[in-house]
């Protein structure tokens, strides 16, 4: 599900059908973590992750001539399609998190973007400091820690702020 071209016909029909299911829906939201801390709105998956930290959602599977091939997709783009619809994710080559939390499922965070615009967007929020794309442990390791923290009930906090980098963390003190 990184784009829509490159779907089979079949898993296209299949992720519309699962989008409109309500036990697949309740299948996925299992999966979705609405943690309570103050000043962080991201909805964490914590199912399985892509390694670069995107939730990998699995929808089924389709009969192909080699047999059934398990179909998954990105998590968050499947959640966009539960809030706003199948259509109009196709209509989307890239789904950006206005927040850069890879793992991220809260649909008010995904930006409908481009591949260039996504790039130029990485570039300019890399020098933020405290930004999520500074964290040390790399976008994977902080969606695993994330998760891991959610699973195990660790203080989500200062897991989230674990991953600065010396630069980051001293920055208030160079005022
Ligand atoms: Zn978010």
């Amino acid at each position: 599900m990184s784009g829509p071209a490159s779907l089979s016909p079949a898993a296209h029909r299949l992720i519309t059908s699962a989008v409109r299911d309500e036990r697949v829906q309740q299948r996925y939201w299992a999966k979705v973590a609405k943690p309570q801390v103050p000043g962080y709105t991201c909805w964490p998956y914590i199912g399985s992750l892509h390694p670069k930290g995107h939730g990998r959602f699995w929808v089924g599977n389709v009969r192909t001539r080699r047999g059934p091939v398990d179909v998954c997709v990105i998590a968050h783009r499947f959640g966009f399609a539960l809030a706003h619809g199948m259509e109009t994710l196709d209509a989307v080559p890239v789904l950006a998190h206005a927040c850069d939390e890879p793992s991220c499922q809260n649909p008010a965070h995904l930006i409908p973007s481009t591949w260039g615009e996504n790039l130029e967007q990485w570039h300019r929020r890399r020098w933020s400091p405290g930004s999520p794309l500074r964290d040390t442990r790399g976008p994977g390791g902080r969606a695993r820690a994330i998760r891991a923290a959610l699973q195990n009930g660790e203080d989500l906090q200062s897991v989230l702020s674990a991953g600065r980098g010396v630069l980051d963390t001293n920055q208030l003190d160079l005022f």
